[in-house]
């Protein structure tokens, strides 16, 4: 192989002399120093001092050109950044030529001489400081060299970590058999895994030897580079191969693994790495220690006569330690850079037991065994268990998991600015307007907060504010919030009500007669008259239309518009909470909309910042003005930049995607498969709800219709084993809540289908 040899010119230094005076017009002191394939002799003038450089005869043209275009490249584009300034000859051409003794023409060139010392050579300045400049100052090079491209980028050079795997021939020249194994099993990932998952990262001309030996620091402030050198092994190829050669362990003089997170972390505050960056770079940096391995060996035993360049005393047990430390590296990594962590590197019962340490014993969980959840994209969350898992749950990632488009939004504003609205921006202006604008019946100002609680908290403060009085009405079953206001007015388990709070009855058309809407407005009287026994009078009335939480019932139409009408007549102000019913959820945008009636104040939470916390209070002007006047409420978080970034991109994917109409055509064909599906299994009792939000609910028999809550609990389990999430809701617990994410096409609904099938085989085969 021709890299093997050194072959290092050897020109006299009269003759040197001779051809700096000729070629470039100057004189100086001349000193050798060492190098590994070319001559470099250090020239000092009067003015300056140059690096003379001999090329080796066995040096293709067209990469000294590449070097020599390099520098001149980044001059060009960040003349800060500290590398050698190449110097033409005296006729302007970019290098002269001589002859050796035996007549060999070599290829010169001058650049200018980078003052300090080689870092390399003083192990104690390679401290956190040094190390983190080194990083920055690497992805300043990047970045200039981001546009800069020369046909001998694609060089076949010998260091080329994307060619490390055909080293793997030269293995067998590693004396020690531990050693070889090491540097066999690495070299055979780097090929395997390795260099396929580099292919689809982003690749550039890069520098490509930037470890200690090719830093120049200044002694006097040694945690400053003051020089990058010897652009000899630069290539076009991926990115992240930069900073694994600086980041390798080989030359450093702490070999602790974990003094590469410093050189990374300083790198990725310049130049950002992406995840599979991240991925790969761990495996890059064992590949390039071994790398260094196999050549040195292969090097001395080929070629004998040669005095060792490099040496690899101590490098076997480097590449041990550092094989041992790489999972701790990778995570101290992802922790550095802010990535999550990866599941797959904590054991699930160790993680659950730490949070039992941290969060106590009564955080609860959905299932008997917790999910552990690694990662998650449009409908499927990843396992840590490295199984995919459809969710047809979660209705807050609205518009699909990690949606990019909401990704996007939310760093690149939080990028930007992200600050409170006692400030003006326009970010939470926009989104107030383009919000509002999906709303009717004067809806049209904006009190933002971060929660449903917090929406829902505030929307009572305004009922009550306006009206001077605090009872309230809800239906039974309601979940408003977990604030101390809130939860009064929250009908659940956990949350006694107090005497202003009524409930209605919730219609049970599944098994009951449908009720009328003149019974409803009855049943309000009942209930405003219960408020006003207990010594109240009605401030409002909450309610969420699709009645989540009291099952997902059928209501009949009219039936809300009623009561509606009823509190309206004491005075009372009628609130949408619009958390699980909002945003498209039922097929149309609004809650309100499909149940038409007309709400004072509506309240949304959950799906609108898909993840990002952001809950808005949307009423009429005069309503929040009468409000704000007197409370100049305000909340920190409420309505930041960043959180309306993300509310504007999911208003975009909902619009461009047309997402409303998809809830309602797939919800449809949803309910259609489910209806199909109950022929032949008996658990299944009714099918409720509209667009994609769609109540299940299982009896133990079709004629009594009992409620089967042991086999809701049960299916659900059942299910996650067949690799899909869902939920319970309902009074009885009786009732499956299926609420995927708007993207649902009919594909994902055939997979929960099948699922649903054979999950509910197995609960009739476990209930006998
Ligand atoms: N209202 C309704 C109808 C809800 O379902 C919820 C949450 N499940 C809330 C309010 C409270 O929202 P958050 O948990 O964001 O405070």
């Amino acid at each position: 192989m021709r890299f093997l040899r050194r072959n290092t010119p050897d020109l006299p230094l009269d003759k040197v002399a001779d051809v700096l005076v000729e070629e470039y017009g100057i004189e100086g002191d001349l000193t050798s120093f060492e190098s590994e394939r070319d001559q470099n002799v250090r020239v000092d003038t009067v003015e300056r001092s140059y690096l003379f450089k001999v090329c080796n005869a066995d040096e293709d043209e067209a990469v000294i050109d590449l070097q020599i275009q390099a520098l001149r490249h980044i001059e060009q584009v960040d003349s800060a950044v500290p590398v050698p300034r190449a110097f033409p000859t005296l006729s302007g051409a970019a290098t002269g030529r001589v002859l050796s003794r035996d007549g060999t023409s070599h290829t010169v060139r001058l650049m200018s001489f980078l003052d300090g010392v080689v870092a390399g050579s003083r192990p104690e300045f390679d401290t956190p400081a040094f190390r983190r400049n080194t990083g920055t100052t690497l992805a300043r090079l990047d970045s200039a060299l981001r546009g800069f491209f020369h046909p001998a980028a694609r060089q076949d050079h010998p260091w080329d970590m994307s060619r490390a795997p055909r080293l793997l021939e030269y293995t067998r020249h590693i004396g020690n058999d531990s050693a070889r194994r090491n540097v066999v099993s690495i070299l055979e990932r780097v090929r395997d895994h390795t260099l396929p998952a580099c292919a689809s990262l982003r690749h550039q001309v890069i520098h490509q030897d930037a470890h200690t030996w090719n830093l120049v620091v200044d002694p006097e402030d040694p945690a400053e580079i003051s020089g990058i050198i010897d652009f000899g092994d630069m290539v076009h190829g991926p990115l992240i191969n930069e900073l694994a050669v600086a980041a390798y362990l080989s030359g450093r003089a702490d070999p602790s693994p974990e003094t590469l997170v410093d050189i990374v972390a300083g790198y990725d505050s310049v130049m950002p790495l992406e995840r599979g960056d991240v991925e790969v770079l761990f495996d890059l940096v064992l590949g390039r220690m071994a790398m260094d391995l196999a050549i040195v060996e292969a090097r001395a035993a080929l070629f004998s006569d040669e005095s060792s360049y490099d040496s690899d005393e101590g490098l076997s047990e480097r590449i041990e330690n550092a094989l041992e430390a790489a999972s701790d590296v990778e995570n101290s990594l992802r922790r550095v850079l802010g990535f999550p962590s990866s599941a797959s590197g904590v054991s699930t019962s160790e993680l659950r037991a730490d949070r039992v340490t941290s969060l106590g014993r009564h955080s609860p969980h959905f299932y008997a065994e917790p999910l552990h959840v690694a990662s998650a994209e449009g409908m499927w969350i990843h396992g840590a268990d490295g199984r995919k898992y459809l969710d047809f749950y979660n209705n807050v990632p609205t518009v699909g998991h990690t949606n990019p488009h909401v990704t996007n939004a939310i760093s690149r504003q939080q990028a930007t600015l992200n600050t409170n609205t006692r400030y003006l921006y326009s970010t939470v202006v926009e989104y107030a307007q383009r919000l509002t604008a999906t709303l009717d019946h004067g809806l049209d100002v904006c009190l933002f907060v971060n929660s449903g609680s917090e929406a829902n908290d505030v929307a009572s403060q305004i009922v009550k504010h306006r009206t001077g009085a605090d009872g309230l009405l809800i239906m039974a079953g309601a979940y408003h919030g977990m604030t101390e206001a809130v939860s009064e007015m929250s009908d659940g388990e956990f949350m006694p009500r107090s005497p202003n709070v009524a409930a209605i009855t919730v219609p049970d058309g599944f098994r009951h007669a449908p009720v009328a809407p003149a019974r409803a407005a009855d049943e309000a009287e009942s209930a405003i008259g219960r408020i006003k026994e207990a010594g109240h009078e009605l401030a409002g009335f909450f309610i969420d239309p699709a009645m989540t939480s009291s099952g997902i019932p059928n209501v009949p139409h009219g039936f809300i518009d009623a009561i509606a009408g009823a509190v309206r007549g004491h005075g009372g102000l009628v609130v949408s909470d619009e958390v699980q019913a909002g945003f498209g959820r039922t097929g149309v945008m609004w809650g309100h909309e499909r149940e038409r009636f007309v709400p004072d104040i509506v309240t949304i939470g959950k799906p609108v910042g898909n993840g990002q916390p952001l809950g808005v209070v949307v009423t009429r002007r005069e309503i929040l003005d009468g409000f704000m006047e007197q409370t100049e409420l305000f909340s920190t978080f409420g309505g930041n930049p960043v959180s309306c970034a993300a509310g504007l991109a999911v208003l975009d994917v909902i619009e461009n995607e047309g997402l409303v109409a998809n809830s309602a055509a797939v919800g449809q064909y949803l309910k259609d498969s489910l209806v199909q599906l109950a022929e032949t299994r008996s658990l299944i009792g009714d099918v409720r709800g509209s667009g994609l939000l769609v109540g299940l609910e299982l009896v133990g028999n079709r004629d009594n219709k009992t409620p089967a809550a042991s086999e809701t609990a049960l299916l659900v389990e059942v299910m996650r084993e067949a690799g899909v999430l869902v939920g319970i809701a309902g009074p009885n617990r009786s009732t499956l809540k299926l609420r995927p994410p708007l993207i649902a096409r009919p594909r994902h609904v055939d997979i929960f289908i099948e699922a649903l099938d054979s999950s509910l085989g197995e609960v009739e085969r476990q209930r006998g």
